[in-house]
């Protein structure tokens, strides 16, 4: 193997070798003129002999007062070596030079060295490959663009299957925590196995990496299905934000699982931990993104008290509405509720009593409201209702429900809450708009406010025009 100059050059690695019976002075002039520290002895027949490094020149040979040209490389070299042959793999090969404190491992075959493993191209090959994989780790990272939940998981699964190699993937939250994790989706990719078992292995052992890669066992219930070895099983955690929620206080556990990964990737174990911790932390954040943006805007569109629609849903809902009936030339209608006298029942009985009794009308109002029905708080003590595909009569008789359940909510002995509601329909001659609409049932209130309180008004374009002039006189008057 060995050239004319006594080098021979493997996987970039220069094995410059000496003959045992040649002096030390040549062997020094050989490392200088190699530029190695290191030389390997050979015999007569090329065989392997032992090694000789720097440190056996200038210590072994200038401690026994050696007499560089005369004596023998073999008098300092180091016969007893630590060697691997051409079947070891690179795996195996670090782990001997980690465990032997060594920085070149010769590979030796019948007796010949025809390689030579190096420490510092380890490393380097080491950089090389967690380089890669943090590469590949970032492209997942771009490719988890959505801000949905349901989207983000799919991509999930899809994206780090090919990233692994793996046959099958499946992600899943834990069902077991005290929020709301029954809600969150689960995705998979190939994948049957049955939660239950996941949830078992957890159970069993909880590692504190969070990545582990199995290789030796897979749970009987994972066999039955089909699932095959190497594993890798991720542990996620997603940190909810407090209060944004309304159930969602705590953090959601949940777990990634690939199994059938390529063999050869899971030689380098070191490397592929690397990698599913980095997966690992990327996950994490934007899953955890993802589920506080969903949360936020979950809370944005939900009254905090009430649990009903918020202002901005129903004003969302609203020009939803609007567009499709004017599209399909089809009617809707609204109504606007507000309770009567409220002031006085929070100045008499307290804020907490108007909550308690806010809360009942809109517990009361979910109970008669169909399923399409849209239901908001427009603000105070006022509620809105989109009655899709109502008439004006469908839309009374609905309101006139609400308006006498009401009734039913008491605030103290002989007081029960009541409620003046306006309604107005939208034509289906011509397209009105949203705010238009708000704007002829609270023109309608007005006049079921101005009528006595407790009662029902639907608009016209009559009794519209007399409450613009009474509000128009009104303004002239406070001016
Ligand atoms: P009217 O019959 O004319 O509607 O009289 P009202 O006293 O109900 O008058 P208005 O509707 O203008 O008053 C609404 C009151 O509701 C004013 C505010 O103090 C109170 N309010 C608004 N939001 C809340 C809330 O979240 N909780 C409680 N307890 N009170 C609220
Ligand atoms: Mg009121």
């Amino acid at each position: 193997m060995a050239n004319e100059q006594g080098k021979t050059n493997f996987n970039h690695v220069t094995v410059a070798t000496i003959r045992q019976q040649e002096t030390i002075a040549e062997a020094a002039k050989k490392m200088r003129d190699n530029n190695v520290g290191c030389l390997i002895v050979t015999d007569n027949t090329d065989k392997l002999a032992g090694i000789v490094t720097e440190r056996d020149i200038s210590s072994r040979a200038a401690a026994n007062f050696l007499d560089l040209g005369k004596s023998n490389v073999s008098e300092i070299m180091t016969s007893d070596i630590i060697w691997c042959s051409p079947d070891t793999e690179p795996r195996q090969a670090r782990e001997l030079m980690a465990a032997h404190h060594i920085r070149h491992l010769p590979v030796v075959q019948d007796g010949k060295v025809v390689r030579m493993y190096s420490m510092r191209d380890v490393v380097h090959e080491q950089l090389i490959e967690s380089r890669i994989a943090a590469e590949q780790v970032a492209m997942l990272s771009a490719c988890l663009k959505s801000s949905n939940l349901v989207e983000i998981t799919s991509m999930v699964t899809s994206e780090v299957t090919k990233l692994f190699n793996a046959k099958r993937c499946l992600l899943y939250f834990n069902e077991d925590s005290s929020d709301h994790t029954t809600n969150v989706p689960a995705s998979y990719n190939n994948c049957v196995c049955p939660r239950q078992c996941l949830k078992d292995l957890f159970a069993q052992e909880n590692d504190p990496e969070g990545c582990r890669i199995c290789t030796d066992s897979m749970p009987l219930l994972c066999q039955k299905d089909g699932a095959t070895l190497p594993r890798v099983i991720i542990q996620l955690k997603i940190d909810k934000v407090k209060g944004v929620s309304s159930k969602g206080i705590g953090n959601i556990k949940g777990f990634l699982c690939m199994c059938g990964l390529e063999h050869a990737k899971v030689l380098n174990q070191s490397l592929l931990h690397y990698k599913a911790k980095l997966v690992k932390d990327i996950l994490n954040l934007h899953l955890t993104n993802v589920a506080q943006y969903q949360d936020a805007r979950i809370a944005s569109l939900t009254d905090g008290l009430t649990k009903v629609g918020s202002r901005r849903y129903f004003e969302d809902m609203l020009e939803n509405e609007t567009s499709r009936a004017g599209r399909y030339s089809r009617s809707f209608s609204i109504g606007i509720i507000d309770v009567d006298k409220f002031k006085e029942i929070n100045d008499k009985f307290g804020h907490t009593a108007g909550d308690a009794a806010l809360k009942q009308l809109a517990e009361c109002m979910k109970g008669l409201k169909r399923n399409s029905d849209i239901l908001a708080r427009y603000g105070g003590d006022e509620f809105v209702i989109i009655l899709p595909e109502t008439g004006i009569e469908g839309a009374e008789k609905m309101i006139e429900r609400i308006r006498n359940k009401a009734h039913e909510i008491k605030i103290a002995d002989n007081l029960f809450l009541s409620v003046s509601c306006g309604v107005a329909q939208a034509p289906l001659d011509r397209p009105v708009s949203g705010i238009e609409m708000i704007r002829r049932a609270d023109s309608a209130l007005y006049r079921a406010k101005n009528g006595g309180r407790d009662c029902t008004k639907i608009w016209s374009e009559e009794t519209d025009e007399s409450s613009n002039d009474s509000q128009v006189v009104q303004s002239e008057l406070s001016a």
